[in-house]
């Protein structure tokens, strides 16, 4: 039988970047030990203290179907969270608790766009992004960025654009790069988004790994409030990757039609995960410090390892859970440099293509293994890298 082309042409026709994973994956499979520094999820599982409330929630009985846009008590938290941290005042009108952060990606975009709409993306890009765009019915049309920018858009690039889309979707802190946006680019980007009427659908789901200067959610700039959906997510901050448990902030009426969507689609997300999360969110800044610290503190231990030689560039990043690593010295793509550091070296990182053309040339790294494996990875690279590049 003949599937939709919707669902057929999902990945744009292209390969979807990861191959390299899956290679790793099957030579794990067939016993071949790899170090693998490709997925952005944590080393620790979700803590105990979340899983026993978890438990206890799904004994007493929070186990049917659960509020379409989310509990009471999470929507709650989740808008005092918000408005605590941002300043714009936020109710529990303005959120809709969605299965992950992945899924609120969706539902925005379906929320703000209509089929055949122009849909705005920063390259380099969590790798999903065409293919959700794609999936809403949208043209996904990608922005380019320069590594000598640190990947920051620039308005000229995004002005190229904006005036024929009706979105722009931004991620910061950022996956791949690790750079958190400046105040400065921030600020242009409302003015494009004001200026040529766009939504603005900010992906801050690596809002808690911030470790120089700050994370500034976009919807707190001036007019923005009304023309954006602020993408949530537990995964990275609590390390609940697992439990699929995320949000979507925006306008009062856009999450209401919100809620509509997520009754003709997910349904919503279960109770007993929605009071586990409450419970996580409720443990405080401290405890999401302590989830996002290895993180810091790998990317302290990586700018020793490449501060000793000079082939492999460390893309300057003040956040998230991954290094950008330009390779360009050696002579190879990013692709082709990650197949050979698998072959050779058994370690698993993600090419830079995979994630755009503006990060050819380039490898994420994530910093999801123990640290003195990572470091060992790591010095393995480089001289691998100045082994190719002499
Ligand atoms: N956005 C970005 C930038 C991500 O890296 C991820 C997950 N890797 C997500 C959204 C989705 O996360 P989740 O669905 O687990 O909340």
């Amino acid at each position: 039988m003949q599937l939709s082309s919707r669902i057929t042409g999902l990945t744009g026709g292209g390969s979807d970047g990861w191959d390299v994973f899956l290679k790793a994956r099957r030579m794990i499979a067939t016993g071949t030990p790899v170090t693998e520094l490709t997925i952005g999820e944590h080393d620790i599982r979700t803590a105990a203290p979340i899983l026993q409330d978890m438990h206890a929630s799904a004994l007493g009985g929070h186990t049917g179907y659960a509020a379409v846009p989310g509990t009471e008590t999470l929507r709650q938290t989740v808008a005092a969270r918000v408005q605590e941290r941002s300043g714009v005042p936020t109710t529990r009108d303005n959120v809709m608790i969605t299965p992950g952060g992945q899924a609120a990606l969706f539902a925005a975009h379906m929320a703000a766009c209509d089929p055949g709409d122009t849909a705005l993306y920063i390259d380099p890009y969590y790798a999903t992004y065409p293919g959700t765009l794609r999936g809403a019915g949208t043209i996904p049309q990608a922005i380019s960025t320069r590594a000598e920018d640190a990947f920051q858009p620039r308005a000229e690039a995004l002005k190229a654009h904006s005036g024929a889309a009706r979105s722009l979707l931004v991620n910061s802190p950022n996956n791949p790069t690790g750079v958190v946006y400046s105040d400065r680019t921030l600020e242009m980007i409302a003015s494009v988004c004001c200026e040529d009427d766009l939504w603005l659908i900010s992906d801050e789901v690596y809002d808690t790994q911030v470790w120089e200067g700050r994370h500034l959610s976009p919807r707190a700039l001036p007019g923005m409030a009304e023309r954006t959906l602020v993408v949530g997510s537990m995964s990275k901050s609590h390390a609940m990757t697992g439990s699929r448990c995320g949000w979507i902030i925006g306008p009062e009426d856009a999450v209401a039609d919100l809620i509509t969507l997520a009754t003709h689609t997910t349904y919503g997300v279960p109770g007993f995960i929605q009071d586990a999360s409450t419970f996580a969110l409720n443990q405080g800044r401290d405890f999401e410090a302590k989830i996002a610290e290895p993180f810091r503190r790998r990317r302290a231990l990586a700018s020793q390892v490449l501060a000793r030689q000079n082939t492999v560039g460390l893309v300057p990043a003040q956040g998230a859970m991954y290094l950008m690593l330009d390779v360009r010295a050696t002579g190879l793509s990013g692709e082709a440099f990650a197949y050979d550091l698998l072959d050779a070296h058994h370690i698993a990182v993600m090419p830079g293509e995979s994630f755009g053309k503006s990060a050819a040339g380039h490898i994420r790294v994530a910093m999801t293994i123990e640290d003195t494996a990572f470091e060992a990875a790591l010095q393995t690279l480089c001289a691998h890298a100045e082994k190719l590049a002499a």
